[in-house]
């Protein structure tokens, strides 16, 4: 009997790996999702609670608050902000709504890990262009890698997983070199980290790239991943046909209230997210006087290089009375979010007793 087939792009996807999550023995320290290790705020717990009490209701469905408290925060039109239940969404229905069968996505590799599975969904193909010898996106191999068939070019900023920010200035003459119909989505899920002050921001760019499109999220820095609320930031013109893709009622009203709260809370967030670009710093430095050849990191993670020792060492993170969660790229490296002070105590003295051998 045959049974119904998916599309051939579904068939053959790449799976996503989620950051390890622990199952069952002692609690572990949990630095494989890159999220904040810092639960929400007082006045947040409060619009969660608040929104609990209404779960049979469906959710405003054009989230129109929250839409307008973000158009504040980015000081844009309302019409210039696309919601979406998490940035992966909304990046998802950005591919969907501007790349398709015969179009061609160009992305750094290795990169988030969901940009080639996002870019296949929507049916086109992915263009993968290796990161420099210092884990840096190479925007001048990207340009030259724009066909007739691009339509999409995405760059992670602080990228994930290795960490180095895109600088403004490489940006900018990157931009002077993508045609204006191909759409640029710069991918800032750890913008609020962010220190190198070389770094692009792409909030200042807006005005001038009408084929530019921010991504931002409250998973990381305003620590609501649970919770998925991210957001696209472009014009009212870029943006209409993203919101016409957005899966309809696909942001709770405990999410929306949520990230309000956050907005409105962002002061004392940005105090924790301080204290985490802070201790980043001061894990990256012992990462190298450890001998490992970590790159600048500008998000709220570090790269260890650990190439064919990337199993080993993750496995004898793992494997301390108090477990390390990691997240490690087979034959590449190990992502290791920043955790709490801690909790990054414990990884430094758990990575000097494994050396930079991978052997405990
Ligand atoms: N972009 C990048 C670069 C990420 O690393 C992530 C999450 N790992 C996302 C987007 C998606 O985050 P979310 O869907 O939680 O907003």
């Amino acid at each position: 009997m045959t049974v119904p087939a998916p599309r051939p792009q579904v068939a053959a996807l790449p799976a996503y790996v989620p950051g390890a999550r622990g199952a069952g023995g002692p609690q572990p320290i949990k630095l494989s999702s890159n999220e904040s290790p810092y639960g929400p705020l007082p006045s947040v717990v409060a619009a969660i609670a608040a929104g609990a009490e209404a779960p049979h209701r469906y959710p405003d469905m054009a989230a129109s608050a929250l839409h307008a408290r973000l158009a504040l925060a980015c000081g844009a039109e309302p019409h210039a902000v696309v919601a979406g239940a998490g940035s992966v969404a909304v990046l998802a229905h950005i591919l969907q709504a501007y790349a398709g069968a015969g179009d061609e996505v160009v992305f750094a590799w290795r990169s988030f890990e969901a940009y080639p599975i996002l870019t296949a969904i929507a049916g086109a193909e992915a263009v993968k262009v290796p990161l420099d010898a210092d884990a840096r996106h190479d925007l001048e191999a990207m340009a030259e890698a724009i066909t007739d068939r691009t339509k999409v070019v995405l760059v992670c900023s602080p990228n994930n997983p290795t960490g180095p920010a895109v600088h403004a200035e490489e940006f900018v003459a990157f931009m002077a070199r993508v045609p204006s119909h191909v759409l640029v989505v710069l991918d800032e899920a750890y913008g609020e980290y962010s220190r190198d002050p070389r770094a692009v921001r792409g909030s200042e760019l807006l005005a001038e790239h009408p084929n530019l499109i921010v991504l931002r999220t409250f998973s990381k820095a305003y620590g609501l991943a649970g919770l998925r609320v991210g957001y696209a930031v472009g014009s009212a013109e870029l943006l209409a046909p993203v919101r016409a893709v957005v899966t309809p009622f696909s942001i709770t009203e405990v999410a929306q209230s949520a990230a309000i709260a956050s907005l409105d809370a962002v002061d004392e967030l940005l105090e924790r997210v301080e204290v985490t670009a802070g201790e980043r710093e001061r894990v990256l430095a012992r990462v190298r006087e450890l001998g490992w050849a970590a790159p600048d990191s500008d998000g709220n993670f570090v790269w260890l290089p650990a190439g064919a020792r990337t199993a080993d060492v993750a496995t004898a993170l793992g494997a301390l009375p108090t477990p390390i969660l990691v997240r490690p790229f087979a034959g590449e490296g190990i992502r290791i979010t920043v955790g709490t002070p801690e909790e990054n105590d414990a990884l430094l003295s758990a990575l000097s007793r494994i050396g930079a051998s991978g052997q405990e």
